[in-house]
């Protein structure tokens, strides 16, 4: 068991209340990471669902070693660069047809950001300058800048900066599994689509700009997957009020949930996708809005996308993006994330059929999540006293397993943990979390 030694406080600190005991981190690589004692941890959240494919990666660092060389920034209004061209090029055919439009960012909060202002410019742009609103679900999380933090359903988040810029609508997140009626799973997506056009037309579908949704829930609801029936509804409600869908794949893009977008489980044809972390896997803060030509078209002959980020698509970035993508690529890391995820996800399953307090196992590939009840049942949450989010990340990390949890789940409180490994993950590597994560629950 690693005895943690903890960082001194210092003027870089998160201001961040728990886990004070964070170490000093001090090397990586693959799916381990060692602090400054010489403790080994793995990495079973990649972070904050970043490093997809694992820490050191020689190519990754090896590429961006040779641009480092050549040249790391030219400002996108004076110079094109190569490596985001190529990168560009590469990533729309990852997206669904029609969407061959990279719009790069540094980051999250920016790609988010971008998709909503570029979504009010084209609104703008053919002639529906009234929609303005954008619903979210709740519980969600789309990013710490105003105008993304104004399109996430988190209450402690939101609220220190009550009022938002603009108070948005929100819906709850389909929570199917926690309902306990007649319906089926089903009818279950269907009615919670439904509740996306109520939203609607209690705004007033004229105001109604965007829908934003994580197609796989990512920290917020802990893996969250909607039956199937949601999808192909949410697409038709759309449609039907001419409002845009943006899909948040922050934490599910880039091959985590065992397809390169988590809405590619069901052809979900969104208007905007949002990207980041695993693009640069931790290299370089990098991320993209991708649109389709169908969409980008009026606003440039409108004027133009009045938006932008010094640091974006800095030709530093986009070489290791590229690189990223080489690795992926070359080790099939999509489809390792599909093999491991299901053999991850019999492990927690076999978890929870030993443990009392788990109630639910989801996810899909890679992104997977737990959830604490006190009565499997009825799924009630275990009482907040319990702090069972913190204690369990506490135990595992002194067993020298990082993982990530969060206490949110619909419209209640209840505690989930996520474990999502790097994608490069080995059978082996998968038996050795289970055993730990069995270690931390007893
Ligand atoms: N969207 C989602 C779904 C996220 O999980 C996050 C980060 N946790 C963000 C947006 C914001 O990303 P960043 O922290 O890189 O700005």
């Amino acid at each position: 068991m690693p005895k943690i030694t903890p960082a001194p406080r210092a003027a870089s600190h998160l201001f961040y209340q728990s886990r004070l005991r964070r170490p000093l981190v001090d090397r990586a690589e693959g799916i381990y990471l060692w602090d400054q004692a010489g403790n080994r941890y793995i990495d079973g959240s990649s972070g904050a669902m970043v490093v997809n494919i694992g820490h050191g990666n020689r190519h990754v660092i090896e590429t961006m070693k040779k641009q480092l060389d050549k040249v790391t920034f030219a400002y996108r209004l004076h110079f094109e660069n190569e490596p985001a061209e190529d990168l560009a090029r590469r990533i729309s055919t990852y997206m669904p047809a029609g969407m061959d439009k990279v719009f790069f960012v540094s980051g999250g909060s920016e790609a988010v950001e971008s998709c909503l202002k570029f979504a009010r410019q084209y609104a703008l742009a053919i002639g529906q300058s009234r929609r303005w609103k954008v619903i979210s679900r709740f519980p969600s999380y789309h990013g710490g800048t105003l105008g993304a933090l104004a399109v996430t359903g988190y209450a402690a988040l939101t609220d220190p900066f009550r009022p938002m810029m603009k108070e948005m609508p929100s819906i709850p997140a389909p929570t199917a599994y926690l309902d306990r009626d007649n319906f089926s799973m089903e009818e279950r997506g269907l009615r919670y689509a439904d509740k996306l056009e109520e939203a609607i037309l209690a705004e007033g579908p004229e105001e109604v700009l965007a829908f934003i949704m994580e197609p796989i829930g990512g920290a917020s609801t802990g893996a969250l997957v909607a039956p199937d029936s949601y999808y192909s509804r949410v697409r038709e409600i759309c449609d039907r009020y001419g409002v845009l869908l943006i899909h948040d794949e922050v934490m599910s893009g880039v091959g985590r949930t065992g397809k390169f977008l988590g809405g590619d489980h069901w052809n979900c044809r969104p208007d905007l996708i949002a990207l980041s972390k695993g693009f640069g896997s931790g290299y370089s803060p990098l991320g993209a809005m991708v649109a389709p030509s169908r969409m980008v078209q009026p606003v440039l002959d409108h004027g133009g996308f009045q938006h932008g980020y010094t640091y974006a698509g800095n030709p530093l970035a986009c070489a290791a993006g590229g690189a990223v993508l080489d690795e992926i690529e070359r080790h099939d890391l999509v489809g390792n994330a599909a093999a491991m995820g299901e053999l991850l996800k019999a492990e927690l399953v076999a978890l929870a059929a030993r443990y009392p307090f788990i109630g639910d196992v989801r996810g899909k590939g890679l992104l997977l999540a737990a959830e604490f009840v006190s009565d499997k049942s009825t799924m009630r949450p275990l009482p907040k006293e319990k702090n069972a989010f913190q204690r369990v990340v506490d135990i595992a990390y002194d067993k020298g397993l990082i993982i990530y949890s969060r206490r949110t789940r619909g419209g209640v409180e209840g505690d989930h943990f996520l474990v999502c490994p790097p994608m490069i993950i080995t059978r082996d590597e998968i038996v050795e979390i289970a055993n730990m994560l069995d270690d931390t629950l007893r």
